[in-house]
């Protein structure tokens, strides 16, 4: 499989020369599987750019994708207006959200966002075609891989998920406050001998007291969970709004010291595992 980011971001788009290194773009994540589906993690600003890519390679064929939603917090969906492939009535999108119990609020969660007076065009008339689908949680199968989804400790909710094909996995845990048991069990369920961990590194250590109920992890707290999970690499993700990259890279140094395969999600970045 392959994973490429288009988004690392937290919380809010941060554009700013000191940040051009790792990226501005809120969070979104593609996985491509070994045959090709495109698997595509949250919907924050980073999306546009993947939808670039994707018309530039699919020229006028059409395609698919599946989408899946961490939860449905600004960063997370808010490039998904801006994601041109769904302006094309040849291609069909699948989204997926979990624990919602009821596929019109998953639909509600995103048309919201682009009803009258927020956006001028109306979620409903997007040429493309469309399903939504509201995840039980547990193992299923989406494309070709076996995907587990579980409920992670955020404010109003948020999943994470394990990605599995041909004996590899990749897992996806954004937005996640360490402390309920339940949550820190499905955190290393979610991450069990992973080959890649895409951990919410939003916070210092020093940072994370101030912050408590914000429903974010410190770098540190990423790492742990990482390592007690058995992860062969961590890549640290969600970045804070005001992490210059300087600031992230002082982050990489001392995170190294704990795991010898530590790496920083950034804008561009491809991993093949
Ligand atoms: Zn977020
Ligand atoms: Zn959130």
């Amino acid at each position: 499989m392959r994973v490429r980011f288009w988004g690392v971001r937290g919380s809010t788009p941060t554009p700013q020369i000191e940040n051009m290194g790792i990226g501005g773009n809120t969070a979104c994540t593609e996985i491509r599987t070994d045959s090709d589906q495109i698997l595509i993690f949250d919907g924050g600003t980073g999306i546009r750019l993947l939808g670039k890519e994707l018309e530039r390679e699919y020229g006028n064929r059409p395609m698919r994708a599946h989408i899946f939603f961490s939860h449905f917090h600004l960063d997370h969906i808010q490039g998904i207006p801006f994601f041109r492939p769904l302006y094309n009535p040849n291609n069909h999108f699948t989204f997926y959200f979990a624990g919602r119990r009821d596929a019109n609020l998953v639909l509600d969660a995103l048309s919201g966002m682009m009803a009258n007076p927020y956006f001028p065009v109306d979620m409903s008339k997007l040429p493309c075609s469309r399903e939504y689908v509201d995840l039980a949680e547990g193992a299923f199968q989406a494309a070709d891989a076996n995907i587990l989804v579980l409920p992670l400790n955020h404010p109003q909710g948020c999943v994470g998920y394990r990605i599995e094909q041909n004996g590899k996995v990749i897992s996806y845990c954004t937005d996640v406050e360490h402390g309920p048991d339940w949550s820190d069990r499905n955190v290393k369920k979610l991450a069990k001998d992973t080959d890649l961990l895409i951990v919410d590194s939003q916070y210092t250590p020093e940072e994370l007291s101030e912050h408590a109920g914000w429903g974010h992890s410190s770098w540190k707290q990423a790492l742990d969970s990482g390592i007690a999970a058995g992860a062969k690499q961590i890549a640290l993700y969600h970045h804070d709004q005001y992490r210059e990259d300087a600031a992230v890279e002082a982050i990489l140094q001392s995170a190294r010291k704990l795991h010898p395969n530590v790496i920083v999600a950034r804008e561009g970045l491809e991993v093949t595992i």
